[in-house]
């Protein structure tokens, strides 16, 4: 720990240190409880375990309802993968949100994290399991994210302890591992009032923290023909899998990956006979662009391979830009800049990085808050049954979290 630091940081500092082995026990309980794949006890029970202690540190707690997910995104393979899509279709997950606010701060700080994981809720990775040396320790959303949720609350809980005041709030939303679709609203509404947005997303390799993301959305284009017996009436049929097939060739021309416009197609389902003429066939696809000029050309390229409704063959065209890029801004730059130096203070190098993927940061920084996203635990292999983190980045990027918020708390972005 650098002597930079003052007394009072360094004895925040030594409080978190001391939280390691609580942190374990809680980070145990968390990741034993399911939230993957919308299983809604699951969320319910680690969401009301995260109010009480949030409510414990002086907020008031909101649950935000939230919103139905388009009815088009979900592709049928996965309908059938996990049945609980079809139930939240009906009622949609909501967000909580705890507040904290206090009347003379400088900076209002928001907190976000997604307490779902990736993880099937059935499925045989369900425990949180520490290696002999225990250095790491696998669990379902271990670093993605229960390890970065559980850093700050106990940031906010050491922070309180030593009598420091902040005016925070934290949004924990339900479905950022499916887009964010039913907690967006209630992501933007949270921003409103704050000065900053903190997400507690896994560090980048190495613990990089993400200065720049592109955006994300979804599309699904369908086209309809004519059925025909294949062998007797062939010419009468109107293809929508070929039909299709042309579509799919100019979605892969649209993709300028060197421009900062990707376009990836699948799943995809078409026909039912080999001999009928298919007058079905729809495609699922995914788009990412680094900014809203990127955003913008694909929305009209894609919007543009509808026909009339009375074509045949005819062509639909369903499309949702749910993340927003998250260029490099100076406000952000110069938050990203302040955890740097915090970092370096406390001995922790800290490089910047830019990454396709995206989150609920993007949503935040669109919403008009400077936001940096990649604060919470070190570890990987994210998304896969083998999801490891590093134990010792609990202590660290809480200490981090935690000096961060006080700086920020005492207006050093604006002294920077
Ligand atoms: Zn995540």
């Amino acid at each position: 720990m650098s002597n930079r630091l003052s007394e009072p940081e360094q004895r925040l500092c030594r409080a978190i240190a001391q939280r390691l082995d609580s942190m374990v026990a809680d980070l145990a309980i968390h990741v034993a409880i399911p939230t993957g794949r919308g299983f809604r006890p699951g969320l319910d029970h680690y969401r009301g375990i995260l109010a009480d202690r949030l409510q414990s540190l002086g907020s008031s707690l909101e649950l935000i309802p939230g919103d139905p997910r388009p009815p088009w995104i979900e592709p049928p393979a996965r309908l059938s993968l996990h049945e609980a899509a079809a139930d939240e279709e009906c009622d949609p997950l909501p967000a909580l949100l705890a507040r904290h606010p206090l009347k003379q701060s400088r900076t209002r700080i928001l907190l976000s994290g997604h307490i779902d994981t990736v993880h099937d809720p059935q499925g045989s990775f369900q425990s949180l399991s520490i290696a002999g040396d225990r250095a790491t320790a696998t669990g379902p959303g271990v670093v993605d994210m229960k390890g970065g949720i559980l850093i700050a609350i106990n940031a906010l809980e050491a922070l309180a302890e030593l009598g420091v005041d902040l005016h925070w709030s934290f949004i924990l939303d339900s479905d950022e591992e499916t887009g964010s679709f039913m907690c967006d609203r209630a992501l933007r509404d949270s921003a409103r009032d704050h000065d900053v947005a903190l997400a507690l997303e896994p560090a980048l390799p190495g613990g990089a923290l993400a200065v720049e993301r592109m955006g994300s959305g979804q599309f699904k284009v369908e086209c309809f023909g004519r059925s025909a017996h294949a062998g007797r009436d062939f010419g009468k049929g109107v293809s929508a899998v070929y039909a299709l097939a042309r579509i799919i060739t100019q979605l892969e021309s649209l993709a300028r990956p060197d421009q900062g416009m990707i376009v990836n197609v699948g799943p995809l389902v078409g026909g039912e006979l080999t001999n009928a003429v298919p007058d079905n066939a729809a495609c699922w696809g995914n788009v990412r662009f680094v900014d809203n000029r990127a955003a913008d050309i694909l929305a009209k390229s894609i919007e543009s391979l509808a026909t009339m409704r009375d074509d045949l063959p005819r062509v639909a065209v369903q499309r949702i830009w749910n993340r927003p890029a998250k260029p490099r801004t100076d406000s952000s730059m110069k938050l990203a800049e302040l955890a740097h130096s915090v970092a370096a203070e406390l001995g922790q190098p800290m490089t910047f990085a830019s990454t396709g993927g995206v989150c609920d940061g993007n949503n935040l920084q669109a919403a008009g808050l400077p936001t940096i996203d990649t604060l919470g635990v070190r570890g990987g292999n994210l998304h896969r049954t083998d999801e490891f983190i590093e134990l010792a980045s609990l202590v660290e990027r809480c200490q981090l979290l935690a000096l961060l918020m006080l700086r920020l708390s005492e207006n050093r972005l604006q002294g920077t």
